[in-house]
């Protein structure tokens, strides 16, 4: 093992308070975020468990690792979660003077459509 990844072998946590591996020593069911998402999961409510560290021109990196074994899977929308974004998302689109569904947000400050509040010719100048 050469020097630098020795220093960052710590699977005790003794020198850096949470088990650390040198890159790509790590035990497979510790897992970045970007690993865990890839195989569909989340962290769930664990913390982080342990820590990767490297040297990259000639600075120290970290990237946290979670416990796979404590993981959950991710979120998705269910179709009626689904159905109730468009609906929210159309509602924000639609203007209450002409009850159009003008495909824009409609501006706060304003409540309603920029062709209601403004006339439609000074919009299109
Ligand atoms: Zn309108």
């Amino acid at each position: 093992m050469s020097r630098i990844k020795a220093a960052f072998w710590d699977p005790t946590g003794a020198r850096y308070a949470i088990p650390t591996w040198p890159w790509r020593m790590s035990p497979p069911h510790l897992m970045t975020l970007r690993q865990l998402a890839a195989e569909g999961l989340r962290p769930g409510g664990q913390g982080v468990q342990a820590q990767v560290m490297w040297s990259s021109r000639r600075r120290v990196r970290v990237a946290f690792l979670y416990d796979v074994r404590l993981a959950l899977p991710k979120r998705t929308a269910t179709p009626r979660q689904l159905e109730a974004l468009a609906k929210a998302n159309a509602a924000r689109r639609t203007c209450p003077a002409c009850r159009a569904d003008v495909g824009y947000v409609l501006p706060r400050h304003l409540g309603i459509c920029l062709d209601c509040h403004y006339g439609p010719a000074e919009v299109a100048a």
